[in-house]
């Protein structure tokens, strides 16, 4: 890989929509150096800009990958200490049911239910969290209502260069444009705006607004994409290690066609691994910018995970890397 480390570290991180600061912090220090300019808006997307060689008459291509992980917000606390929460980001009971959260104070938890979790229906209702405290009054020393946790739990390396770590969605994204950009040496014929985006995971807010300030000729949203390679509820033909996945269609947008035979052009002139990605559920950032300004051209770069919207995603590394050659060649591409 380019950069396990910062993969890690930003995996590490803690930003559940609408309270990215943390991750947007470590990623504007390493952006800096690499940036022609840098700008925050009011809702808290990074926008990079690396400016390319046809100054006024360049193609403007917007890539976003979203800073913001699902997670959890404090709605009330009982009498005994247990925190009652809501969804921040779509969560599954199941999944979320005897994971390890941590608060942004450095409280950590544990995700309980009150009765059997089959017979919570996936209603997050049920769920408590458990700090540990002993009773409400305790409880408010370490915690408020509108508090948030996210996951916790390290990342870890599995056989085959695949990796496991909480965030995966989206902190790969927030990785490959990263890297993207340390790569961009300013001889691209395109403007590259490289946009760490917020609170996709609570209905794609951000994307719409940074591509209308942006106004981008091309976007893509850079994010990842449930597997379909191992027994599950969905069905499809997503594969971990098929290569980076260049989306066709999920029921929120319908990509390009020429943004698609770009991407796969791309792919097949750098010997880049792909996959055609089609999805029945879910959605990306692509949706929002592509009803935004006047109608945005969009597409979309994802990897496969298995096991997403929980504490222990999996992903590969070679698909990861994938995903940063193909940014790196898109953004070299000479449009009409
Ligand atoms: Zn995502």
């Amino acid at each position: 890989m380019r950069d396990e480390k910062a993969l890690e570290t930003l995996t590490q991180l803690l930003g559940v929509g609408g309270f990215e600061k943390e991750v947007r912090q470590w990623i504007e220090k390493e952006a800096a150096p690499y940036a022609d300019e840098m700008a925050t808006d009011a809702m808290g997307n990074l926008i990079v800009l690396k400016k390319g060689t046809k100054g006024p008459s360049a193609k403007k291509l917007m890539f976003i990958a979203h800073m913001d992980e699902i997670g959890f917000m404090v709605k009330k606390i009982e009498e005994d200490g247990r925190l009652r929460v809501c969804n921040m980001g779509w969560n599954w009971a199941g999944s979320a049911y005897n994971s390890r959260v941590r608060f942004r104070n450095g409280i950590h938890g544990v995700v309980g239910c009150v009765g059997w979790i089959e017979d919570a229906k996936n209603d997050v209702g049920k769920l408590f969290i458990d700090i540990g405290a002993i009773s409400k009054k305790d409880a408010e020393k370490y915690v408020k209502l509108g508090d948030v946790c996210g996951y916790w739990g390290p990342y870890i390396e599995l056989t085959n260069d695949r990796i496991c770590a909480k965030t995966l969605d989206d902190r790969i994204g927030c990785y490959q444009l990263l890297m993207a950009l340390k790569e961009n040496d300013g001889t691209y014929p395109n403007d590259i705006y490289y946009v760490f985006g917020v609170q996709e995971e609570l209905g794609c807010r951000g994307s719409g607004p940074a591509a209308e300030r942006i106004r981008p000729d091309i976007g893509i949203a850079v994010d990842v994409t449930p597997a379909h390679d191992y027994p599950c509820d969905l069905e499809g033909s997503n594969c971990v290690d098929g290569g980076i996945g260049i989306k066709i269609c999920d029921p929120s947008v319908v990509s390009d066609e020429g943004v698609v035979e770009a991407m796969i052009e791309c792919c097949e002139k750098n010997a880049i691994p792909y996959q055609r990605e089609v999805i029945d559920k879910g959605g990306t950032d692509s949706s929002s910018m592509n009803v935004s300004c006047m109608g945005v051209k969009t597409g979309g770069i994802v990897v496969v995970t298995r096991y997403p919207h929980c504490q222990s995603a999996v992903a590969s590394k070679k698909d990861i890397e994938a995903g940063v050659d193909l940014i790196t060649a898109f953004s070299k591409y000479q449009f009409e």
